[in-house]
């Protein structure tokens, strides 16, 4: 019998969220395969246990099984009986042997773990009399410390469980376990990155992105589009606004100075921005600020952008460097399509030295000059919205 057997960091998991936790994680495991013929997946306490039909593609079960959050690693394992009263390896060993009949390594070594304290056998014994067997039939030498192979047993009440290779998963915390945020996301490098942040930390997600439509062409959104695919695989469902906000920026641009141009649509789009969020029971707003990237990103503007919104703000990357922020973005899948041209909307307008150091007062003063119930309700009022969900 073919699995997969999954294991997650219990660590910080007590009482009842470790079984609210568990529940989410086999429920999204679940939904990650759903299209894939899988019809059981087991909690055995500590591991998840998830029954592989024959038919299935391993490729694609590896691909979305890393990338369901809250996995901590995963191994596509096969399973021998086991006899709890009489545990005799050979039929184990057997097995193991000819998986590793097409691989290429001089050294391995056997790490055992026994779910089943019945077990007469403790791990040890098992990584002994398996490790032995390998060898004696191989010729290949065991290395304990950074082995060219290594064989993973997992022995449950009734199997053995093999694997040689241990998949790593993203870690973090099932999706749905910390309620919903509402990301805004630009066609940049950050947002999807920041979003990726709190989708890890168990959060769904609402996506927003504001377009410079009509004043630019849709190929920022466009972009968004594909980041957003991209993160849905994740979050298995998620929906996208996307805001013409041409008009509103030329509103801006005719009624105030220039150099504070950058904070005001910053400001503007946080307010719209959490009139959809509060609808849709978001409790925090998501963007892929990090300290002192750009003018808008300065402690003066951020601490001034922040004042026009009443939910929390997060900011995951607020500490991140861009080249940790690229990796990251490399490693979700979001990168190239980030880095792809468009025409961002906050570049419409943008003065050539706008102000880095904000004064509250000061904006608030200049902000008079604008009627913000009218553009928020027109921003909402145009949002267009899009529904992802994943797998197809
Ligand atoms: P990014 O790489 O995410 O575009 P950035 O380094 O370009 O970020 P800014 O342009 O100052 O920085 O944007 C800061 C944050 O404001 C973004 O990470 C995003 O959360 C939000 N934001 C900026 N532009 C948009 C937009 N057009 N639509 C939605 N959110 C936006
Ligand atoms: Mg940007």
């Amino acid at each position: 019998m073919r699995c997969a057997i999954v294991h997650y960091h219990e660590l910080a998991l007590k009482g009842r969220n470790r079984d609210y936790f568990e529940d989410r994680l086999v429920h999204n495991i679940q939904l990650a395969l759903s299209d894939l013929g899988v019809r059981q997946v087991e909690n055995l306490r500590s591991r998840i246990r998830v029954i592989l039909p024959s038919e299935a593609n391993y490729e694609i079960i590896r691909q979305r099984l890393s990338r369901v959050c809250g996995i901590a690693n995963f191994s596509l394992a096969d399973s021998v009986p086991l006899d709890l009263a009489n545990p005799n390896f050979e039929a184990l060993s057997a097995a193991i042997i000819e998986e590793l009949r097409t691989k290429s390594y001089s050294t391995f070594r056997v790490t055992a773990k026994r779910a089943d304290k019945r077990l007469p056998l403790t791990s040890t014994d098992a990584e002994r009399i398996v490790g032995a067997a390998i060898h004696e039939q191989t010729g290949k030498a065991v290395r304990l410390k950074d082995p060219d192979i290594t064989v993973y047993l997992e022995m449950l009440s009734r199997d053995v469980y093999f694997s040689v290779e241990k998949i790593p998963g993203p870690g973090g915390m099932p999706v749905g376990v910390s309620g919903k945020v509402a990301c805004l996301i630009s066609g940049g490098i950050d947002s999807p990155v920041a979003s990726y942040r709190m989708i890890k930390r168990g959060c769904r997600a609402l996506f927003v992105h504001f377009s410079g439509r009509p004043l630019v062409s849709r190929d920022s959104e466009d972009k968004v589009r594909d980041l957003v695919q991209t993160l849905t695989a994740y979050l298995h469902k998620s929906r996208l606004y996307v805001i013409p906000f041409g008009e509103i920026q030329r509103e801006i641009v005719l009624n105030t100075p220039a150099p504070f141009r950058v904070v005001l649509y910053r400001r503007m789009m946080l307010r719209i921005t959490e009139e959809l969020a509060r609808r849709e029971q978001c409790w925090g707003l998501v963007t892929g600020d990090s300290l002192g990237q750009v003018a808008s990103q300065t402690p003066e503007n951020l601490s001034v952008v922040e004042e026009a919104a009443g939910l929390p703000i997060l900011r995951p990357l607020i500490g991140m460097d861009k080249l940790e922020i690229t990796d990251d973005a490399k490693r979700i899948g979001t990168y190239e399509t980030s880095i792809e041209p468009d025409q961002d909307c906050c570049k419409l307008f943008t003065p050539p030295h706008p102000s880095t150091k904000t004064r509250l007062e000061e904006l608030l003063h200049v902000e008079r000059a604008l009627d913000i119930p009218r553009l928020v309700k027109q921003g909402v009022e145009k949002a267009e919205l899009s529904e992802f969900i994943f797998p197809a």
